[in-house]
């Protein structure tokens, strides 16, 4: 069954809820977007004491947040490279342990709140063919010399064997410092961590403008009333629409990704296809990636619009990429399928950014967001309590408009079809 509702959605029947925005309220810190990156920077700025308001047009998690593969993935969505080599040195150090601090924190986060979210580890980086497989030998090389030590390679069948009953891939790096997670369990945690600890939190309260010029801000609520903020924090991404800044919009492309649930797999099928229960991303520039969640479902994910438009339907193209992994799930019923939007950037860095009147962003997290937006959210409330060490690091990369103008979708999806072919063709 294709649906807007997420799986997570769809089995958190006690989720908590949340009001609306009281007009003309007044705040230290309004943050646009009750995401993961929103809520992070809420609950550092509530503990450290500022009054800080939450508002969220839908509901906390209607985002990326609340429909995402669920994959919790180490450092920046990008190889390192492309950020050292903007940097000093030291700044270069800095953002490398910034990005790699990220599934700490949630690891954390999730310890301190108690937050109920299946969060586990042990993660496959498979590649399709050769060329995949020199890229993570590199990787594995670039990111052990910096200290990282949780990689094993897989370099043959048999070592694949005792994490994947599939045949499609040559080698995989097997990665015991990256996992899973259900996102919209965790997102409430965070909520619920942050609401205990002062911040207001607002839902069906969408900002439709934003008014600068003064100390205070006005953010103009959709549903009519203003509330008022010193600081304002933009954390909307792929879904933040009409009150991003002009040099938001211009570097920040929106990607639709989908996800298809099967129905819980017995025991004995799961032994079979993914023993040691690890979840597993493959290397291509549209890629695959999938888990076994708490409940014994392949959630299974891919299929990237650049064009954003549906093209036929969802739920058969996700069976075929599925069952082209593990024919044994060529029979396997769907529960559920959602879509969501993915925020990029042309080089695939986050793009951190500070006016001078004090509206900070983060956006783009090219996928990869569900623990570095813990992380980008925590730079963000950092730079606002006294340390921008990060932030100054992470805001002074440069980031390429998209090309294309208003017909970047086009352009995008004409750049997306030549990766696609070159990754069809294994070159
Ligand atoms: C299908 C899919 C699969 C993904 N899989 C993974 C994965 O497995 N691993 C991974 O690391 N990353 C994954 N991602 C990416 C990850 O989900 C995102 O990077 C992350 O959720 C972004 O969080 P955020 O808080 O910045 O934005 P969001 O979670 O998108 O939150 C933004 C919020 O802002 C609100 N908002 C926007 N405009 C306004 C306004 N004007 N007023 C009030 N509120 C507003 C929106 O309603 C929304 O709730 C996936 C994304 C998608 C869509």
């Amino acid at each position: 069954m294709t649906t807007h509702t997420s799986l997570y959605e769809s089995e958190f029947h006690d989720r908590p809820t949340y009001g609306l925005a009281t007009p003309d309220a007044n705040f230290d810190i309004a943050i646009v977007g009750g995401g993961l990156t929103g809520m992070s920077a809420a609950l550092e700025l509530a503990e450290a004491g500022f009054d800080v308001a939450v508002l969220e047009a839908g509901l906390i998690g209607s985002g990326g947040s609340g429909r995402n593969g669920g994959h919790v993935c180490q450092g920046w969505p990008t190889d390192f490279d492309k950020i050292s080599g903007q940097l000093s040195p030291e700044a270069a150090d800095i953002a490398w342990e910034s990005g790699m601090a990220a599934v700490d924190l949630l690891r954390s986060r999730v310890k301190n709140h108690k937050i109920d979210c299946d969060l586990t580890f042990g993660y496959l980086h498979a590649a399709l063919h050769k060329r995949q497989m020199d890229e993570l030998d590199a990787m594995q090389d670039e990111w052990e010399l910096r200290g990282y030590d949780q990689f094993t390679r897989l370099g043959t069948q048999q070592e694949l064997d005792e994490h994947i009953g599939s045949t499609a891939y040559v080698g995989a790096l097997y990665d015991t410092g990256c996992g899973q997670i259900q996102p919209l369990k965790y997102l409430h945690g965070l909520a619920t961590a942050a609401s205990c600890a002062g911040a207001h939190i607002f839902e069906n309260s969408a900002i439709k403008r934003l008014e600068r010029g003064g100390s205070q801000k006005i953010l103009h609520l959709a549903s009519g009333g203003q509330v008022t903020a010193r600081i304002v924090m933009l954390c909307g991404n792929a879904y933040l629409a009409d009150i991003g800044l002009p040099q938001m919009h211009t570097r920040l492309a929106q990607v639709t990704s989908s996800i298809l649930a099967t129905k819980p797999l017995s025991q004995n099928m799961i032994r079979q296809i993914l023993p040691t229960g690890a979840a597993v991303a493959d290397c291509n520039a549209a890629l695959n990636y999938y888990r076994i969640d708490a409940s014994g479902r392949m959630v299974f994910g891919g299929r990237a619009s650049y064009s954003n438009i549906e093209l036929g339907a969802v739920e058969p193209d996700l069976r075929r990429r599925m069952s082209a992994v593990f024919p044994l799930l060529a029979d396997a019923e769907t529960e559920q399928v959602w879509s969501g939007r993915i925020g990029i950037t042309v080089s695939r860095i986050p793009h951190f950014g500070r006016t001078d009147d004090d509206i900070y962003f983060v956006q783009g997290f090219s996928g990869h967001g569900v623990a570095l937006t813990g992380q980008a959210g925590s730079i963000l409330a950092k730079a606002v309590i006294g340390d921008a060490t990060q932030f100054d690091v992470m805001s002074s990369l440069s980031h390429m408009p998209f090309p294309g103008g208003p017909f970047r979708t086009p352009a995008l999806a004409l750049g997306m079809a030549w990766f696609k072919l070159r990754d069809r063709l294994k070159i």
